[in-house]
């Protein structure tokens, strides 16, 4: 085995991290992380790290669950791979796509398989635009997602994506493809309460189809609540009223559950939490508690009995639609999160456990506020907390506090001047407190670095 150093070089040299300044990776070498159990991981210097992060968003079942490891062995001896092209299929396959009802909201009987959510999100905007076609409506192009909006990294799902830092480097957005406003009540809407807020942030999306007009639209994008821009949890009144106009219009309206699915917010998806029924869900991330990848589209009965009976082919899908030893995965996975009742966990007790724990950081001198569904969390920092003017952004206040998360064995998230948590699902109580204390101290340690 090698020393930290020696992983360090090795990295710098030849691996291309994704979202990365490799320079500055460089001056600083990675953290190599080598192993995991339960919600901890620990690196090659030996730090033992509680993982608030779930890896990016996905190990819901936590580390070393013996189910998946001895679900994904099996499969690889018996069949590590076929496919679902030659009008073939796997009893892995099926037995997922079978599962998936049990769990998936009312009314999605239909599956279709790919390995990410970028693949997944890209599959959308070609299924949603067939849809439209096979109707007669080929008009209907255009996909609204919103500012901050993360649905991957492929040309579609940046284009998808609200992140403007995104678009500067490709040429993004692909054609047709436009953003409306995010439901982020601390930033935008303070003036007013978060209930009339949550109404005029999804206002904007019926001011946008008017403006482009309603036959030339086909779906809404959004994720039930903004993880990778930063944990925005949306008001109560949001969501019913983006269904209401995307139901008036016509529009197809697709949720994006790359990390709300599975558990996270307290229920098996976060459209259940927010009350909305959509046409498509984004699953990836925590279908597999991300052991291996696996992502796909759950196709509501609105646009799969037109796929199914007026569509012939569909001319899409990947090598690893179905891929067997994923699907095995995800079926000891779901299959695990049910034995252990671990949506009920999140719902009934650490959900509401970590609320508690995160109001309590309201009364530290950087936190301007705190959000939290089910297992997703944010503490914004804020230069002032009275008014809740923001730090200047050269300052890099998150990167600060990050930096000192890791350093103290707590691994967050920084997004601006956001911190963000989202530990795996079996995490316990006494976990979280050992999470909010060290995040106190963190906080502590940032608060002294910006005075100095
Ligand atoms: N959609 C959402 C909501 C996500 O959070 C992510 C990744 O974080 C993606 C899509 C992209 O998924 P992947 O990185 O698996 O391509």
């Amino acid at each position: 085995t090698r020393t930290t150093k020696q992983w360090q070089e090795a990295d710098s040299k030849h691996f291309l991290h994704p979202f990365t300044d490799h320079q500055a990776l460089a001056a600083k070498g990675a953290r190599i992380v080598e192993r995991a159990q339960g919600v901890y991981v620990w690196d090659t210097d030996g730090n033992k790290i509680l993982d608030a992060m779930s890896g990016l968003w996905c190990v819901n079942v936590g580390y070393g669950q013996r189910e998946l490891i001895d679900a994904a062995t099996r499969q690889l001896e018996t069949l590590p791979f076929y496919n679902a092209f030659f009008n073939t299929s796997t009893p892995p396959a099926i037995e997922l796509a079978e599962l998936l009802t049990e769990v998936a909201p009312e009314g999605f009987r239909h599956f279709f398989f790919s390995s990410s959510g970028s693949e997944s999100n890209d599959t959308n905007v070609r299924m949603v635009r067939r849809y439209w076609d096979l109707i007669g409506q080929p008009q209907r192009q255009v996909i609204i997602g919103r500012n901050n909006g993360y649905h991957g990294s492929t040309m579609a799902g940046a284009s998808l994506s609200g992140m403007s830092g995104m678009h500067a480097q490709g040429g993004l957005p692909i054609p047709n493809i436009v953003h409306v406003e995010q439901p982020h009540w601390y930033e935008l809407g303070r003036d007013m309460t978060p209930e009339a807020f949550g109404l005029k942030a999804a206002q904007t999306l019926e001011a946008k189809i008017l403006e482009i007009g309603a036959d030339k639209v086909a779906a809404f994008i959004g994720e039930p609540v903004q993880g990778a821009g930063g944990v925005i949890v949306p008001p109560s009144t949001y969501w019913p009223e983006i269904q209401r106009i995307c139901r008036k219009h016509g529009i197809l309206l697709i949720s994006d559950e790359v990390i709300c699915g599975f558990g996270r917010t307290g229920h098996w998806f976060g459209c259940q939490t927010f009350g909305v029924q959509p046409d498509l869900i984004t699953f990836a991330k925590g279908v597999t508690s991300g052991y291996v990848p696996l992502g796909g589209v759950m196709v509501g009965e609105r646009v799969a009995k037109v796929l199914i009976e007026q569509g012939g082919d569909f001319n899409h899908g990947y090598t690893y639609s179905g891929h067997p030893v994923a699907c095995a995965v995800a079926v000891a996975n779901i299959r695990l999160i049910q034995r252990l009742k671990l949506v009920e966990h999140v719902r009934d007790d650490v959900g509401p456990y970590l609320a508690s724990r995160f109001e309590e950081l309201r009364d530290h001198p950087l936190v301007g506020d705190t959000q939290t569904c089910g297992l997703m969390g944010a503490v914004q920092m804020v230069k002032d907390k009275a008014s809740g003017t923001p730090f200047d952004g050269d300052l890099a206040v998150g990167m600060i506090c990050r930096a000192h998360c890791f350093a103290n064995g707590l691994v967050m998230r920084a997004v601006g001047d956001r911190m963000i948590v989202a530990p795996p699902l079996v995490i316990t109580r006494a976990e979280i407190d050992e999470l909010v204390t060290k995040a106190r101290k963190c906080l502590d340690l940032t608060l002294a670095d910006v005075k100095a």
